[in-house]
């Protein structure tokens, strides 16, 4: 073999790899879209009960959810900085509140009552959304009155593991307060 074939064969090499290349990134591209979680798209009047219902079990005297709750929709949330649990893929950054963010996938928008953090205003901690004792999540997560445990034909990956952590019977009893 001279040296002019021998280049022929790494260029025809090259490109052989590159072309797999190609091929395995679409492949992980695809599969990471089918793994993706998608949010529950409610009715105008699905979500009008929904909201009814949080401001019901808010009531007059700003009731909270308990620490344990609001300890897993933070996880659900904003995760924790770990691979494993980066925040919701739905939690926008809000336009509105430096620092907070708000769901975008649950329809109610960027406003102050819709905070996913404790914002502060003149001094005074808000009420915010994870505070509510009754409230729900478009991708059912822990900690959310309407928490389903992760499935095989819903797989969740975050999902999965705040229920590695602390168990589906714990998520279950902090999700559906009576
Ligand atoms: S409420 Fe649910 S969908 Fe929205 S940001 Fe939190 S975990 Fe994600």
């Amino acid at each position: 073999m001279n040296e002019e074939q021998n280049n022929q064969k790494s260029v025809e090499e090259y490109k052989k790899e590159y072309t797999q290349r190609l091929i395995n990134r679409a492949n992980k591209k695809f599969a990471e879209k089918k793994t993706e979680p998608v949010p529950e798209q409610k009715s105008f009047i699905e979500k009008a009960k929904s909201f009814a219902s949080s401001v019901a079990s808010r009531g007059l005297s700003n009731n909270k959810s308990s620490q344990e709750t609001k300890q897993l929709r933070i996880l659900s949330c904003h995760g924790d900085n770990t691979e494993a649990l980066p925040p919701c893929g739905s939690r926008r950054n809000s336009s509105k509140y430096e620092g907070s963010f708000y769901c975008g996938a649950c329809g109610c928008g960027d406003k102050k009552g819709t905070q996913l953090v404790n914002l502060t205003v003149n001094g005074e901690e808000q009420y915010c959304k994870l505070d509510y004792p009754k409230v729900s999540c478009p991708l059912k997560m822990p900690g959310f009155t309407d928490y389903v445990p992760d499935s095989e034909q819903s797989h969740n990956s975050r999902k999965k593991e705040i229920e590695n952590r602390h168990g589906v019977v714990y998520i279950t009893e902090h999700s559906n307060p009576k």
